[in-house]
């Protein structure tokens, strides 16, 4: 469910009519519901109730300062996979007992501002990554909360690009190997370990996967605590899909998901913590833009946008749907037209959609990509040289720009000319 509808006529976010803020900001851009954020925010809140729990917002998915601090003044957490994203949760005002740091890469640096800055827990991906948070711990005479993130071996049934907990992903150590690291992170001084983790990936559109991986971690949750480790946390990552195409099968709701982890973990006694980030952003962010030419190729005809691949790299990337509507709202009992929407930008991947049927639609029109509210801003780039898109947020009948569009000389601007070319 969101908050972007028709009402006389128009497409709104909330009570704004996104033509209003198209004619403020200019086009494209990214609008953000609040209300759908938090009612997100909340389903998981809910689902996980009667456990204690904290939900962690996989913030990669949308990392705006306004964003994280509507859901971190609801309670969330953060999860943050860079020293740029724990410094930005930082800012919004989140404290660090609750940020969990993830991440296969982690560098020196990096673990030594979350372990100075204070941080939930890390979880641990690789054992060099646990000798290298060891010695920064040891040196900061600290001691450093840690998960180890176990890869359960599990087809997660997802595109492959966003598929993360089959042995064959770089993501954690193998199930089978975790007596024994777990082992290892018992004997450094740096460490405490508090838990398991797991994240077996993205865009997951049925809750068996989840079941399987989480039953294996019930398993490793009674081995580890024979082994005498004190398992009292159990971070079951993000992934729960959302629905792309209206028409498609929707995915499970985070009500059933939560039954399920209580029915899989629930007996453990363990403090449960969830890193949704698509299904709390993904429906709370559309993408506005422009239809600058209609052109009739053979046998097709293309919507050329002011919107392109660099804004929304989603179709280009992981050849994702998003349902594309006209702002301006279609008289019923109007034939679809067939099109290709496609960008400006110089590759034929600069596509949206092919043969899309759709409302018909005419050049100085407002469309309206839906879905993409996350994983839209935060991959968005200058490629082209087409300044990264404005993000706009609407809270009730209010909105407010959350990030302007550079001008063309601030873009520039920010290269520097080296001595030898002045
Ligand atoms: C990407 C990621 C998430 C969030 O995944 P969603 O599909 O957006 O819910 C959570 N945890 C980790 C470790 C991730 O890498």
């Amino acid at each position: 469910m969101d908050h972007f509808l028709y009402k006389n006529g128009a497409l709104h976010a909330e009570d704004v009519p996104l033509s209003e803020i198209a004619a403020t900001v200019g086009t494209p851009f990214y609008v953000y519901s609040t209300a759908t954020l938090l009612r997100h925010f909340q389903l998981f809140d809910e689902a996980l109730a009667g456990l204690d729990h904290l939900v962690c917002f996989a913030m990669k998915a949308a990392s705006n300062q306004a964003i994280l601090r509507t859901l971190a003044q609801a309670g969330a957490g953060m999860d943050v996979v860079s020293g740029g994203e724990y410094l930005r949760a930082k800012a919004a005002g989140v404290p660090g007992d609750k940020i969990v740091f993830s991440g296969v890469g982690k560098t020196r640096p990096e673990i030594d501002l979350a372990l100075t800055g204070g941080i939930r827990q890390f979880n641990v991906e690789s054992e060099p990554e646990m000798e290298t948070i060891n010695a920064a711990a040891l040196a900061l005479g600290v001691v450093a909360p840690i998960t180890i993130r176990v890869n359960p071996d599990v087809d997660a049934k997802t595109h492959a690009k966003i598929a993360t907990g089959k042995s064959e992903n770089k993501f954690g150590i193998p199930i089978s190997r975790a007596r024994e690291v777990y082992a290892q992170a018992a004997r450094l001084p740096g460490l405490q370990v508090i838990g398991i983790d797991v994240h077996i990936g993205s865009q997951l559109t049925d809750l068996a996967p989840f079941e399987q991986a989480y039953q294996k971690v019930a398993e490793l949750t009674q081995l580890l605590r024979g082994d005498g480790h004190d398992i009292r946390r159990l971070d079951l990552g993000g992934g729960l899909g959302i629905p792309y195409a209206r028409d498609n099968q929707a995915p499970p709701l985070p009500l059933d998901y939560g039954a399920m982890v209580k029915r899989t973990l629930g007996h453990l006694g363990c403090e449960i913590e969830i890193e949704p980030g698509r299904l709390i952003a993904g429906n709370a962010g559309l993408m506005v833009s422009q239809v600058i030419y209609l052109k009739s190729g053979e046998g097709r005809d293309f919507l050329i946008l002011d919107g392109a691949m660099n804004d929304l790299i989603r179709p280009a990337m992981y050849e994702a749907y998003h349902d594309i509507i006209p702002v301006n709202e279609p008289a019923p009992g109007v034939p679809a037209a067939k099109y290709d929407i496609v960008g400006p930008v110089c590759e034929s991947g600069d596509t949206f959609a092919k043969e899309r049927l759709m409302p018909p639609v005419r050049p100085g029109d407002l469309v309206a990509f839906r879905s993409a509210g996350a994983y839209g801003a935060v991959m968005s780039s200058e490629y082209n040289s087409r300044p990264l898109i404005p993000e706009v947020l609407v809270n009730g009948d209010q909105f407010a720009v959350i990030r302007p569009r550079p001008s063309f000389d601030e873009m520039i601007n920010r290269d520097t000319i080296p001595a030898w070319l002045l």
